[in-house]
């Protein structure tokens, strides 16, 4: 038995809200977590079709400025900032939750293709939060978990995509403008199907001899905007080791980028707008480069929006751990397309689908998404050199202004 609902967005807000524990989220067959009914539990009250955030909309319940207060900014620790996709924002904002006795809420590296939301309550586990993890997430019963959490007085900051901020909204009714919680949604290109991504992981294990225990989506060995995908694997023997490629030539980004594999729902997102859905918007500051200079260093800027009055006091609460400047929502929107509209689905999407258990990614990769000509790549390492020289120019003459 399954909801009506066209374009299910896999949040999971239909789970949490069935007093009978009547739903479970399951793999579709292309990969997307989806609520499969159990007709023997069921008693047909209807609060799953009146819960889901997809066929009712929901908005922020905290008045959310459609000009949110933009700033760009990064984490002063450098190390928290290296290992996090942008400028390490979401961390400085964690700890400063859990240092006030509240618990940090978002998605960690469960199994090899497996990524769930966790609980957190101390800093030492905070780094299995930290990082995109560009698989679809299980969400499983943590909106019931927050909903108690709330009730019993703890500070709670959930972060997640859009929809699932949504889904989380949509659970707790009223309880969802309780100053104690606070939500962050990450700025949001869609989600990859968990099958693609073990077909991946599966591919690389064959050609290494060795099994995968974990991936960084993020690596920044190469810097923030040639970031890499790193497996770490282990041999047989017991040896470790990792394989890493940049996002240029690794076949999983090549797919989650050309938005091949993404979830139904992701074409059409209710949430890519302003106002946005979460208190605070987290997204990388792509023309940073551009706008404010002297932020880029390459090792990762964040574009922040503060989207209600109730984030800028938290955010207000961490400024000395973060180097900051003003911005304009309009100039983050320029580098950065999905803080206002859907990914455009590829026209390809179905074949592909249709084809993922034939096929190697590899020559998926060949049929529906072919790497750029030597021509294009050429032109992008020019265009990367430029843009480099650029930036130098202009740090010099700043440099020599404030002098
Ligand atoms: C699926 C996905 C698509 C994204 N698309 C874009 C985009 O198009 N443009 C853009 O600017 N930014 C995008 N981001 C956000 C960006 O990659 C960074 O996560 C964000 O800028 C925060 O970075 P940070 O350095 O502050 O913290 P980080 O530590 O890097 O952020 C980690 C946060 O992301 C959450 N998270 C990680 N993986 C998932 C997941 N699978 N599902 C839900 N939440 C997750 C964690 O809960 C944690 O709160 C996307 C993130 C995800 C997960
Ligand atoms: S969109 Fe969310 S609430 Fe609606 S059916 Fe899908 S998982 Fe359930
Ligand atoms: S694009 Fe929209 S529907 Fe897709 S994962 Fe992101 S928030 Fe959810």
């Amino acid at each position: 038995m399954n909801i009506p609902v066209q374009n299910c967005s896999s949040c999971a807000a239909c789970v949490n809200a069935c007093a009978r524990n009547a739903i479970t989220m399951q793999l579709d067959a292309e990969g997307f977590y989806r609520p499969v009914i159990d007709a023997e539990k069921c008693v047909k009250c209807g609060m799953c079709e009146r819960v889901c955030p997809w066929n009712k909309p929901v908005e922020n319940p905290n008045a959310a400025d459609v000009s949110p207060k933009t700033v760009a900014a990064y984490a002063k620790n450098e190390s928290v900032r290296l290992q996090s996709s942008s400028g390490g924002i979401f961390t400085v904002l964690a700890e400063r939750i859990l240092d006030d006795g509240g618990v940090v809420v978002g998605v960690a590296q469960l199994g090899k293709a497996h990524f769930g939301h966790i609980v957190v309550v101390n800093k030492a586990e905070l780094s299995r939060l930290r990082g995109s993890k560009y698989v679809q997430a299980d969400v499983g019963l943590v909106y019931q978990k927050i909903r108690s959490l709330l009730k019993a007085g703890r500070k709670v900051l959930f972060s997640g995509t859009p929809c699932q901020v949504a889904g989380l909204y949509a659970v707790l009714g009223n309880a969802a403008t309780s100053a104690d919680l606070f939500t962050v949604d990450v700025v949001c290109h869609g989600s990859p199907s968990v099958k693609v991504f073990e077909k991946y992981v599966a591919e690389i294990e064959k050609d290494k001899s060795a099994l995968v225990n974990s991936t960084r989506f993020r690596d920044k060995r190469n810097g923030w905007r040639l970031f890499s995908m790193t497996s770490s694997l282990n041999t047989i023997s017991g040896d470790c080791f990792q394989f890493s490629k940049t996002l240029r030539e690794d076949k999983f980004m090549r797919v989650f980028l050309q938005n091949i594999c993404l979830n139904t729902s992701c074409a059409d997102c209710h949430y890519g707008k302003l106002p946005r859905i979460a208190d605070i918007t987290l997204g990388d500051y792509w023309n940073i480069a551009q706008v404010h200079p002297e932020m880029d260093d390459n090792k990762g800027t964040s574009v922040v929006l503060l989207n209600t009055a109730h984030s800028r006091g938290l955010f207000d609460s961490i400024t000395d751990k973060v180097v900051q400047c003003e911005s304009s929502v309009d100039a983050a929107i320029a580098g950065n397309p999905c803080i206002v509209r859907s990914s455009k689905q590829h026209p390809k999407r179905v074949e592909f689908f249709s084809n993922l258990d034939k096929y190697a990614l590899d020559l998926l990769v060949k049929m529906y998404c072919p790497y750029p000509t030597i021509v294009k790549k050429l032109y992008y390492r020019l265009r990367e050199v430029l843009g480099k020289i650029k930036r130098m120019g202009k740090m010099y003459i700043s440099n020599l202004t404030i002098k």
